[in-house]
């Protein structure tokens, strides 16, 4: 542990007790404070853990006060964990203004990498895009959830949302209303729990799969979304290319057609198209 008080920023688990680091453990069994979202819950993890710090709250409607209150222990030369209920704090949890308040009081502030369910989601999503954009929680009233949706259409990096199972129909259909019926969406389900599910299908299927068994509606969601794919480019020219392939054109004259109707470089297509012959 460092030598001046610090605040740690402390993941915990999503659901496995196993997956906590052994720094986090290191540091929650050593600072005499540890501030979480709810002390109801972080006592027994605590006591799970052979921690004997006392907790101090810090949840979204007293964060100002809470800061107050972490500043002082930190001025007094004690050090603070900050927690939240699961995963990573403020990461659609409470803590980046305690962060930001401890930071303008000059104190230093120690982040430990750890559990978050959208980074594990996005690891065992097999979606390939370069990029990625985290939402965390779409509004939960239709019209602002639509309009939501509506300026993330044409968004090429693939998307990443959260959502509580009372809403995961309708976030759902929400999702294929805004973007159509091929885009892959991809349910992370309960991870690292007894009933993780990770499932991906186009999204034009993707309601009929939660309707087929009500358990896959139960639980804890992560929603990852393909990202949209470039007008005329070469997702829409490969799209094309397969057809035209599948339909047995030669390699030749199906990059000449799939160049014609989608705008994507010939020389890609032909390469693209040998390729998928060659497989
Ligand atoms: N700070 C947390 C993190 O780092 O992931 C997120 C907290 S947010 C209040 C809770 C949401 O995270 C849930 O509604 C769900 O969307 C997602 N989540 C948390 N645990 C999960 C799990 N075990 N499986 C899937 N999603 C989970």
């Amino acid at each position: 542990m460092e030598e001046a008080a610090v605040l740690y920023v402390v993941p915990t688990p999503l659901g496995n007790l196993g997956d906590i680091t052994l720094r986090a453990l290191d540091v929650l069994r050593q600072v005499p404070w540890v501030a979480a979202e709810d002390t109801r819950h972080t006592a027994p993890l605590l006591k799970y853990y052979g921690c004997g710090a006392r907790l101090l709250a810090a949840h979204q409607h007293n964060e100002e006060g809470a800061a107050q209150q972490v500043i002082a222990k930190l001025a007094a030369g004690e050090s603070v964990a900050l927690v939240s209920d699961a995963g990573t704090p403020a990461v659609s949890d409470p803590g980046a203004r305690l962060v930001a308040r401890v930071r303008d009081a000059g104190f230093r502030i120690v982040p430990l990498p750890g559990p978050c369910a959208a980074i594990a989601a996005l690891s065992a999503s097999g979606l390939s895009e370069p990029h990625f954009l985290f939402y965390g929680f779409l509004p939960s009233k239709a019209k602002q959830r639509a309009d939501a949706l509506r300026e993330l259409l044409t968004h090429p990096h693939a998307l990443i949302f959260y959502e509580a199972p009372h809403r995961i129909l309708e976030t759902v259909a929400a999702l294929a209303a805004a973007f159509g019926p091929q885009r892959t969406l991809v349910f992370a389900r309960e991870l690292s729990k007894l009933f993780e599910t990770i499932h991906g299908c186009p999204l034009g299927e993707a309601l009929a799969w939660l309707h087929a068994d009500a358990n896959r509606q139960r639980g804890e969601f992560v929603l990852l979304v393909s990202g949209a794919p470039a007008p005329g480019g070469d997702g829409e020219g490969e799209r094309v290319l397969r057809v035209l392939l599948d339909d047995g054109l030669s390699v030749k004259q199906a990059a000449k057609l799939a160049h014609a109707i989608s705008g994507t470089a010939k020389n890609t297509l032909y390469e693209k198209a040998l390729a998928l012959r060659g497989g």
